[in-house]
């Protein structure tokens, strides 16, 4: 078991994290660098605090260029119902992220279990 203070620091990451997350949305249709700071802070902070990363965040960065990216504006979003997954592109390096699209996914119903991506 870690120390507590350990533990206790991780907990005001994740909600540091959160807020941030929060903050980033609200921000990228105004001011888009601002939004990218966020971001960028919020991986810091997952990096430095060994925090595992929210969906949402994971969702919000380049795996590829690791750059900030926010849909409608850096990103785009595709759903390929054929192919079952959700195509994310960068639009800084063009790499693109598939997010796969479950069978009750696809029928709007909720999946049990997590996501995998
Ligand atoms: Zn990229």
């Amino acid at each position: 078991m870690k120390p507590y203070w350990k533990r206790r620091r991780r907990g005001v990451a994740r909600a540091r994290v959160d807020t941030l997350l929060d903050i980033a949305i609200e921000t990228y249709p105004t001011d888009l660098s601002l939004a990218e700071t966020y971001v960028r802070r919020a991986l810091a902070i997952c990096q430095r605090y060994r925090v595992r990363r929210p969906l949402l965040l994971r969702r919000l960065y380049c795996r590829s260029c690791k750059s900030p990216i926010f849909p409608g504006r850096t990103s785009r979003v595709r759903v390929r119902p054929n192919q079952r997954h959700l195509a994310l592109t960068c639009l800084r390096c063009g790499s693109t992220m598939r997010i796969p699209l479950g069978e009750r996914r696809l029928r709007g119903e909720p999946e049990a279990g997590g996501e995998s991506a």
